[in-house]
């Protein structure tokens, strides 16, 4: 295979190309959000400057050609899924609202008292709250998978959680705290052995690796836009088609609709159903826009170069004296969570920010996860296939520099 061409994929990224305090940018805070390549930044543009109408394509001219274009980001994000019919994707702000529609929807149809809803330790917030949320509206319990010292999920512990009371799984794919990849086909293969759906979050891993909602078996799949080199203010879940169907809307308005009057609305199908209201018309067409230049580098060609800088980062990351990587699974995706002896996380992000490296520092919304490990907060570095080993290297001198008290 042609080696990876980080330098020619950097050109396409013109956020990458500024001076930060003085030094150039390194980005490594792609697990909170990831720079645009100018594919995107010019099919969003050209949206507003040509393009630009509601999707109602029997209107006109551009009417047609804005419905068309949404359409198409719908497409775009079927083949990148490997989803069965574009029908199967409901365009959303992102992926929590994607979980909150399934949490409310889904759950408010089909979950009740006694029943159990179970999430792993090392959820992102928008991954625990709804569901608690919903268990208590309905009296349902939630059951939560332990994880060892690794941050890897214990499996036997999960098996013994799954019971006839379960009603739904929904994990995550890689944790964005600590970078763990979850087992999610070996997890959904138990969960149906109980007849039980699982949601998949690939807000983490999306942008990381090949997704296939069909080789994964997956009920439900939910990722931003953001995350994956789009726009923000856009997301995708998929959904099998069966489910789908059987959920009732939860939001009421227009677009959804078949016919109104004052005595009973029809509701269209999916996706329609759950797509009330003008949506992110622009920022579906940025996304297919992110998704068709991925499907161009290609995402197993990603996968195994970020591989490789991961190795390469962590092993530096243990010459850092008093550095304690949290998260050591031995599958991981992009994130590097630690916490260093005798350092504020705040000041080693501000003496990483000084030189132009941003990071993250703070509980990244997964709180459970990073007390499993006796902290509240920590640093967090995150690659994406733009980043290079020399930006890993002035991360770790910079972090070789830091004052010592
Ligand atoms: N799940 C995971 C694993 C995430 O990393 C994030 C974003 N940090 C979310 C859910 C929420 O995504 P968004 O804020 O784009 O809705």
């Amino acid at each position: 295979a042609a080696p990876f061409d980080v330098a020619s994929i950097r050109r396409d990224f013109p956020a990458l190309h500024q001076s930060v305090n003085g030094h150039p940018l390194v980005w490594l805070d792609n697990a909170a959000t990831t720079h645009k390549p100018k594919a995107v930044i010019d099919a969003t543009n050209a949206f507003y400057a040509r393009h630009n109408s509601n999707i109602h394509r029997a209107a006109h001219t551009l009417a047609a050609r804005a419905t068309d274009l949404f359409e198409g980001g719908r497409e775009a994000v079927r083949r990148f899924l490997n989803a069965p019919s574009k029908d199967d994707i409901v365009f959303l702000r992102g992926t929590t609202e994607a979980i909150n529609l399934v949490a409310h929807s889904y759950g408010r149809a089909q979950i009740g008292p006694g029943d159990e809803i179970i999430v792993s330790t090392i959820e992102h917030h928008a991954n625990i709250v709804p569901w608690q949320m919903l268990a208590q509206q309905t009296g349902a319990t939630l059951r939560v998978i332990p994880v060892n010292d690794r941050g890897e999920i214990i499996f036997a512990q999960y098996a013994a959680l799954l019971s006839g009371r379960t009603k739904i799984v929904s994990v995550t794919q890689v944790a964005n705290a600590l970078g763990t990849v979850n087992p999610v086909r070996e997890i959904i293969q138990l969960a149906h052995a109980y007849g039980v759906p699982v949601l998949v979050d690939a807000a983490q891993s999306a942008p990381h690796m090949p997704l296939d909602v069909q080789a994964l078996d997956a009920d439900f799949l939910v990722f931003s836009g953001h995350k994956v080199f789009g726009p923000t203010g856009i997301g995708a879940l998929y959904g099998k088609a069966h489910l789908l169907a059987a959920m009732p809307p939860w939001q009421g308005g227009g677009h959804m609709i078949e016919d109104v009057t004052f005595a009973k609305t029809v509701y269209k199908g999916a996706p329609e159903k759950f797509e009330a209201g003008t949506p992110d018309i622009a920022g579906a067409v940025g996304l297919g826009a992110a998704l068709d230049y991925l499907a161009r580098i290609g995402l197993p060609a990603i996968a195994a170069y970020e591989h490789d800088l991961l190795a390469y980062a962590q092993a530096g990351l243990a010459d850092v004296k008093g550095l304690r990587l949290i998260g050591t699974a031995r599958e991981k995706a992009s994130v590097m969570s630690f916490v260093i002896e005798g350092q504020e996380n705040e000041a080693v992000a501000h003496h990483l920010d000084a030189r132009g490296i941003a990071v993250r520092s703070g509980h990244h919304c997964a709180l459970p996860a990073l007390r499993r490990f006796g902290v509240d907060q920590s640093v967090r570095a995150s690659l994406a296939f733009y980043n290079t080993r020399a930006e890993v290297d002035a991360f770790l001198t910079a972090l070789h520099t830091l004052p010592r008290h």
